[in-house]
């Protein structure tokens, strides 16, 4: 046993000599599954006895929690580690700069040597090495092999993952949370990194996951969102032992859960869409009547050249399928224009599909290329930046229209609207409040509820984003 005092990383006197509380700060990029796993990152930061910085400069524990799906990000990221390297140095070196996430996978044979004032870098299925790392670094036999400027990397997409699920959790809203329920992907799309940073996929254990939601709703939790980057493939690999293992099963048991009013879940594959998992849906009171479902693109030829495993055909007799069994349901969908060799008409059948589907919204992306990707080597077939956008902006005023006329159905009715406002003030007054409806549509209303209450909202105005109300009584629906 050693009997030295216990050593810390040189560079990092912060962690024994400040009485004060230790501060963090947590950027978060990309998608809702960062968004969660930045949430994951904050809960065991405070569990440790740290605290919020209200700015990146004043942490002494700063964490960049990265995506890699697009180009910008990777960009805002390298400049902002740009200004944390000035930061580090007026701080004389005590602030603790970590990058996790899903750029850190895929860049893990650069990041450290081209960034060498990182401490720490951390692939998505390492978010616990975070805290580790911390450990060592204030505990005994912390300096060991550390040099500054040489930081330490925890990386890997395979057996060494582990759900960031387990760490404890700081929710950005009481009421809401994110549950995942697997992690990484099978499919091969020719345009995603997702599964060379993310790994295979992997379900949590079903049980664990029931168990979750229920410790949520005693904890005041109305609405879960279950989280995968497959999500409806969920189960595939869990024994069969004839214990509820599938998708439209855990639908079920998250819907039986008491005090849990709203059930979403994102992001499914229109591949998995089975019939159990629509009759869940249908059945389900809690599961809300909207569903993200990924197009991607309306051309065949596109789409198997993307090996996304389903034609137009296919998706577009997917979506009736849907609205037959939950008509009112709101559909959004994702669309990447100008993949690699899509021709003119193949873009027009896109749009074509839009307006056959109509979609109640969508997120459209220009197709980017991502190194280690399958389409990121058809360069030949690479669509003009010009050309990309003069697509995206004719699909964007499409997608816009058809989601305005969509909306109209609500203006007249009155919709619950979960409240999601911060304010946690005790005084009722009529405000201006914002909140969604079970179809996911944000709505600003005025009325006098706090966050967290579902209250009914009279809809008057409603455009391709958002609608606008009036609360009709202060009373949550559930009391
Ligand atoms: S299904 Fe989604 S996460 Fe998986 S490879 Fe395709 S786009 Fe990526």
């Amino acid at each position: 046993m050693r009997t030295t005092p216990a050593r810390t990383r040189i560079g990092y006197p912060f962690l024994v000599t400040s009485p004060d509380p230790q501060r963090y700060h947590v950027l978060t990029f990309g998608c809702q599954m960062n968004a969660h796993d930045s949430e994951r990152i904050t809960g065991m930061l405070e569990g440790r006895g740290m605290v919020a910085a209200a700015d990146a400069d004043d942490a002494d524990v700063l964490v960049f929690n990265t995506c890699t799906i697009r180009e910008k990000p990777d960009q805002k990221l390298y400049d902002q580690l740009k200004h944390a390297k000035g930061s580090k140095r007026r701080r004389k070196g005590a602030q603790v700069i970590a990058v996790g996430g899903c750029l850190v996978e895929a860049q893990k044979d650069n990041l450290l040597r081209e960034f060498p004032w990182v401490d720490v870098a951390f692939g998505p299925g390492r978010i616990h090495d975070l805290g580790n790392y911390l450990e060592l670094a204030e505990g005994e036999g912390a300096g060991v092999g550390h040099v500054p400027g040489h930081g330490e990397g925890f990386y890997g997409i395979g057996d060494e993952r582990s759900f960031a699920a387990e760490l404890p959790t700081q929710r950005e809203r009481p009421h809401q949370a994110w549950v995942q329920i697997s992690m990484g992907c099978n499919m091969k799309c020719a345009y995603c990194i997702v599964p060379a940073v993310r790994g295979r996929e992997q379900s949590r254990s079903f049980t664990d996951i029931v168990s979750e939601v229920e410790r949520l709703a005693a904890d005041g939790v109305r609405e879960v969102s279950l989280l995968g980057q497959n999500v409806n493939s969920y189960g595939n690999e869990l024994p069969r032992d004839g214990s509820p293992r599938t998708f439209a099963e855990l639908l079920r048991a998250v819907d039986a859960v008491d005090g849990i009013d709203r059930i979403r879940y994102t992001s499914p594959h229109p591949a998995h869409m089975r019939d159990d998992v629509i009759a869940a849906m249908a059945e389900c009171d809690a599961v809300m009547p909207q569903l993200h479902l990924p197009l991607q693109a309306g051309s065949s030829r596109v789409l198997k050249a993307m090996r996304r495993t389903y034609s137009r055909e296919r998706f577009v007799a997917l979506a009736e399928k849907i609205r037959a069994a939950i008509p009112d349901i709101s559909l959004s969908t994702d669309i990447i224009v100008g993949f690699p060799g899509e021709t003119e008409a193949e873009f027009l059948e896109t749009v074509e599909v839009c307006r056959e589907v109509e979609f109640d919204g969508a997120y459209t992306f220009i197709y980017s290329p991502r190194t280690g990707t399958e389409a990121a080597g058809l360069v030949d077939d690479f669509i003009p930046n010009e050309e990309q956008h003069r697509r995206l902006s004719h699909l964007i005023d499409v997608v816009r229209g058809i989601a305005t006329e969509r909306h109209q159905r609500f203006v007249g009715t009155v919709q619950p609207v979960l409240v999601e406002d911060r304010s946690d003030s005790t005084v009722r007054q009529r405000q201006r409040l914002h909140g969604r409806t079970p179809h996911n549509v944000k709505v600003n209303f005025e009325g006098d509820a706090r966050a967290g209450e579902i209250v009914p909202v009279d809809i008057v105005h409603a455009n391709s984003e958002s609608m606008l109300g009036r609360q009709l009584v202060a009373t949550d629906l559930r009391s």
